[in-house]
């Protein structure tokens, strides 16, 4: 399987691109998870993105594009991906044909999970998570037991940085004026499914599958 999952931060991408990946046993590839995980390392790559992450602007495409072509040639995505996060320019989507076409492959299925503006703001400045085990938490749709402590571990939750109102709100002017676009890019092509991402996680998740499915790719 060769998917991307498309959509405004606060969407849900991550959360159903990490299930998606397990139930076809390929790996989740997102740009943020790695740049997050780069910046814990300490590693150039890292620091260098956190500048741009923080204001919620998008790390420029030379970086994100060689990062992407690193990833695609390691061993585990030879039986394919659910990539998140990426492209999010035309610049991005354009090079990630090339490195397809470099590789005898074309690009697979786009679906574009849709989510109203108020309704992302709400999602993204309510999310916290355990810096500890990973679980993730909303204020009001997924609270903890005991406010700020994880159920799992009873450490202390965090919110990310740039899940901030003020980040938030920058993060989605950037996706409207620079990533939006890159799905007309992909529906001229025909590839593009668009999904209603409200509702459920598990309810969305199904949505998605029938795309899938229908597609029959
Ligand atoms: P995400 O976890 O996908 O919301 O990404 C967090 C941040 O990482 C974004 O706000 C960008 O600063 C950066 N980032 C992730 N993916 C990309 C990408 N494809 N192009 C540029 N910047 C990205």
């Amino acid at each position: 399987m060769n998917l991307v999952l498309f959509g405004p931060p606060g969407a849900g991408k991550g959360t159903q691109a990490k299930v998606l990946a397990e139930r076809h046993g390929v790996p989740h590839i997102s740009t943020g998870d790695i740049f997050r995980a780069a910046l814990r390392q300490g590693t150039p790559l890292g620091l260098d993105a956190k500048r741009f992450m923080d204001a919620g602007q998008l790390v420029p495409d030379a970086v994100v594009c060689g990062m992407v072509r690193e990833r695609l040639r390691e061993r585990d995505a030879e039986r394919g991906y659910v990539l998140d996060g990426f492209p999010r320019t035309i610049a991005q989507a354009v090079a990630f044909d090339e490195m397809l076409s470099a590789d005898g492959s074309s690009i697979g299925k786009v679906i574009s999970v849709e989510v109203a503006d108020e309704e992302l703001v709400r999602r993204l400045t309510g999310r916290r998570s355990c810096p500890v085990c990973g679980a993730a938490y909303h204020v009001e749709s997924a609270p903890p037991k005991v406010a700020g402590a994880c159920d799992a571990c009873g450490s202390a939750l965090v919110q990310r940085e740039d899940d901030s109102e003020g980040v938030v709100r920058k993060r989605l002017e950037v996706y409207n004026a620079q990533t939006r676009p890159v799905a007309a890019y992909y529906q001229d092509r025909g590839v593009l499914q668009r999904i209603d991402g409200s509702g459920s996680i598990p309810d969305v998740l199904d949505r998605i599958e029938k795309a899938l499915e229908d597609g029959g790719r």
